[in-house]
C-alpha cells in the first residue's frame, strides 16, 4: 500500500508526499515551509512521520521552502551529490541541515526509494521510484526532464502510479510570451517534457501494468489542464486503452485540493 499526494505542482512550486500508515517522505519543497505545513495538515499527514526530503534537483520551484522546512522539522535532506553541492553553493543547505547524498536505493520510513537520472539543465537531476512496505506496490516521480531517457523509462515501467511531467503544449509555447532562448531551452533534451512526449510515454506504460497517471508540472503560460489531459487520453486511445477501464488519470493542481490517492 502507498499513499500518494501531490501537494503543489507548477512552475511556481512543486512538492509531493508519499507514505504509508507509519511514515513517509516528501519529494521537493517548492513552496514556503508555512504553505507546506498547512497542506500536509489539510491532507491529514502528521509532519513528525516524515522521515526524509528527497530532491529532484536544485531549481527554486523545487527548493524554495526547503531550508526553513528541513531545519524547522529536523528532517534530513537527500539528493544526488550534484544537487546537494549546488544547494550548498547557493547557501540553501547549511550546517544546520543534515544532507545525505543518495545515488542508489535506500530504505526509509518502511519504503524503498530508488533514484533515477533525469535529463535537465541542472547539476544532476533525479526522478524517484518508491516501493511500499509490501515490496510490490510502486509509484514513480518523473518530472523536469527534457526527454525520457531509456533508463528512466525502464525504471518507471511497471509502476502502478506514475507522476509524470506534461509541461507544455508545443504550439502554445512557440506562439506564447516566452522569448526564443527560453523556448529553445524548454524544447531541448535538457528542458521539460511536452504534452505529446508525455502521451507517448503513457502509451508504453499502460501496456506494462501502470494504471494511475498524474500529469504534473504544467506550465501556467504554455499549457492548460484540458490540453494536457486530452493529449494523453487521445494518445492512450490510440493504443486501445480507455480511461476508467484500463487506467485513471488526473492533472495535478498547482495547489492540491484532493485527498491522497491510495494504491
Ligand atoms: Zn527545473
Ligand atoms: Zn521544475
Amino acid at each position: 500500500m502507498l499513499k500518494f499526494c501531490p501537494l503543489f505542482s507548477s512552475s511556481s512550486g512543486n512538492s509531493v508526499y508519499i507514505g504509508d500508515n507509519s511514515g513517509g517522505i516528501l519529494v521537493d519543497v517548492g513552496r514556503s515551509a508555512k504553505q507546506t505545513d498547512l497542506m500536509l495538515k489539510n491532507i491529514g499527514v502528521d509532519i513528525d512521520t516524515i522521515q526524509g526530503i528527497f530532491l529532484t534537483h536544485e531549481h527554486t520551484d523545487h527548493t524554495s521552502g526547503l531550508s526553513v522546512f528541513a531545519a524547522k522539522h529536523k528532517i534530513p535532506v537527500y539528493g544526488s551529490t550534484g544537487t546537494l553541492q549546488a544547494l550548498k553553493a547557493k547557501g540553501v543547505l547549511t550546517e544546520k541541515h543534515i544532507d545525505i547524498a543518495v545515488n542508489s536505493p535506500i530504505e526509509i520510513a518502511g519504503l524503498c526509494v530508488k533514484p533515477v537520472k533525469t535529463s535537465h539543465d541542472c547539476a544532476d537531476g533525479r526522478g524517484y521510484i518508491v516501493t511500499g512496505c509490501d515490496g510490490v506496490t510502486k509509484a514513480a516521480i518523473a518530472t523536469d526532464t527534457g526527454y525520457m531517457p531509456p533508463d528512466l523509462l525502464s525504471a518507471i515501467k511497471g509502476c502502478k502510479l506514475v507522476y509524470i511531467e506534461s509541461n507544455h503544449d508545443i504550439n502554445m509555447l512557440k506562439t506564447g510570451p516566452y522569448n526564443y532562448m527560453l523556448q529553445k531551452r524548454i524544447l531541448s533534451d535538457i528542458g521539460h517534457l511536452s504534452n505529446d512526449a508525455c502521451a507517448d510515454v503513457l502509451k508504453t506504460l499502460v501496456n506494462n501494468g501502470s494504471t494511475h497517471f498524474i500529469l504534473a508540472h504544467l506550465s501556467q503560460e504554455n499549457n492548460t489542464p484540458h490540453l494536457a489531459y486530452t493529449t494523453s487520453v487521445k494518445g492512450l486511445l490510440d493504443v486501445g486503452a480507455m480511461e476508467n477501464r484500463d487506467y485513471i488519470i488526473k492533472v495535478a493542481e498547482p495547489e492540491n485540493t484532493d485527498k491522497p490517492i491510495i494504491i
